[in-house]
């Protein structure tokens, strides 16, 4: 089968990657030249653990390429991976898909599948399937699949490699069929489905997670009040395999491309027929205000950031990613520029994205022990792995003042205890 894949961010370049290794010949197509360019040179224009490595040991069979008719003309099947980013109004901006379609449509001379694996709001694909049978050049047969994709960025080759289910809405038995031949070897569970079910399940899915950890953070900012540990809480609701124990970690909320925005469209999607799904508005509602946690709490130790030194560490929306989009540090870090703090950051793979937005206002380092010199108050806002393993000694050596504001929990309160620090983290007693 010929396979070629429309966009090679997080979800296309991985999708491609991981079909190459499991046999199949792809063509990745983007309309960003730089990107085709560093990918020809087999380097990963995204940072995703092992992604570089297994794109390098398949390079035999994939073919890079901003030439989408080239790409799509005699292919079997078509994978949409572009992005679907949110709308002033919270609703998803569909040009990118619409645009791939309108581009199918203009090459296509060969039947062939088209695979959708963006997240579209639910009746999408057959909008698809319409526009690009209305459009066609040639006398073809075109079958829009949904396939939504359920990677979680930072451990995406992974997730895909050994999916946790795949999910094919059809409303053609054929193209099904076709899918699943392309899934052979992925050995996941696979769900067939009708297309209006496949894009509910994508929703359904990031909006009943993002709801998890507004909840769970809820439960942590009552629990600093009244003076439970929400860890303890959380660790003793996991052992219920109704509740389970994932995804119910305290911090300041979530960020990146997905369930914020998803979270939105679905609302906006509820509300434009006439229903308002309360569940998931509150749970946008808690993030917006979870995300600004920290530096309120700084209030409790500040009057101002003003002429203070304030470390940052950690600059991603999660580890395992250089992804920037809605994390927590976008809108907590021009609060404390505005403020007149001298802000250093440190992040292992995030400082490259982060310098296009604030080069001059942030001194940036790859030594947390240099971030944390002299200074005045730590914010953490990530937990990498280099941060939770740092010698809990260190904030008392080098800052000026040992004042740890902690958006992840990464330290276990009775070690910190051991420390001569201030400790502050969510749904915990304070530590100082
Ligand atoms: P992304 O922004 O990283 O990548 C999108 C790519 O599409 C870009 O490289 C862009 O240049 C390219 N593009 C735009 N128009 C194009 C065209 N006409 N032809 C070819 N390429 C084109 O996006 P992403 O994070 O990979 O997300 C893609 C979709 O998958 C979104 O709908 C998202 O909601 C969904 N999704 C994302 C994740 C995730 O973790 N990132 C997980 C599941 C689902």
């Amino acid at each position: 089968m010929k396979i070629a894949v429309a966009g090679t961010g997080y979800v296309g370049l991985v999708t491609g990657v991981c079909l190459a290794e499991y046999g199949h010949s792809v063509t990745c197509v983007d309309i960003d030249e730089n990107k085709i360019s560093l990918m020809q040179s087999g380097i990963s224009p995204i940072y995703e653990p092992g992604l570089q490595d297994l794109m390098k040991k398949n390079m035999a069979k994939l073919l890079f390429t901003s030439n989408y008719v080239e790409a799509y003309h005699n292919a079997d099947v078509i994978f949409i991976g572009v992005g679907t980013p949110e709308k002033p109004d919270g609703s998803a901006d569909l040009q990118y898909v619409y645009g791939v379609a309108e581009q199918i449509a203009n090459s296509v001379k060969n039947d062939c599948v088209i695979v959708v694996k963006s997240t579209v709001p639910i009746g999408t694909n057959d909008k698809i399937q319409e526009l690009i049978e209305s459009n066609l050049k040639h006398d073809v047969k075109v079958s829009v699949a949904s396939n939504p994709e359920f990677l979680s960025q930072g451990s995406a080759v992974k997730d895909t490699l050994h999916s946790s289910r795949i999910v094919i809405g059809v409303e053609d038995k054929s193209a099904g069929e076709i899918l699943k031949q392309v899934y052979e070897e992925f050995n996941a569970p696979i769900l067939v489905t009708n297309r209006k079910s496949a894009e509910m399940i994508k929703y359904a899915s990031n909006d009943f997670l993002a709801l998890k950890i507004s909840f769970i953070n809820e439960i942590a900012n009552l629990c600093e009040i009244i003076g439970a540990d929400i860890e303890d809480v959380a660790h003793g609701m996991g052992f219920d395999g109704r509740i389970g124990n994932k995804f119910l970690n305290a911090g300041i909320g979530y960020g990146g491309s997905c369930f914020p925005k998803d979270t939105k469209a679905l609302h906006w999607l509820a509300n434009f027929h006439d229903y308002e799904l309360r569940t998931v508005k509150a749970a946008i509602d808690v993030n917006e205000n979870q995300k600004l946690k920290l530096y309120k709490k700084s209030r409790r130790y500040f009057d101002s950031l003003k002429g203070l030194t304030v470390a940052v560490l950690g600059l991603t929306f999660k580890p395992g990613t250089d992804d920037l989009r809605e994390a927590p540090t976008l809108v907590n870090i021009p609060l404390m520029i505005e403020d007149g703090a001298i802000v250093k950051a440190w992040d292992p793979v995030g400082i490259e994205n982060f310098q296009k937005l604030y080069s001059d206002d942030i001194t940036y380092s790859t030594s947390i022990e240099e971030t944390l010199r002299e200074a005045d108050v730590c914010f953490i806002f990530t937990e990498w792995d280099e941060v939770k393993q740092v010698d809990l000694s260190i904030f008392n050596l080098v800052m000026k003042t040992p004042i740890v504001l902690d958006g992840r929990n990464c330290f276990n309160i009775h070690e910190v205890k051991k420390h001569k620090i201030v400790y502050d983290s969510i749904g915990r007693e304070t530590v100082n």
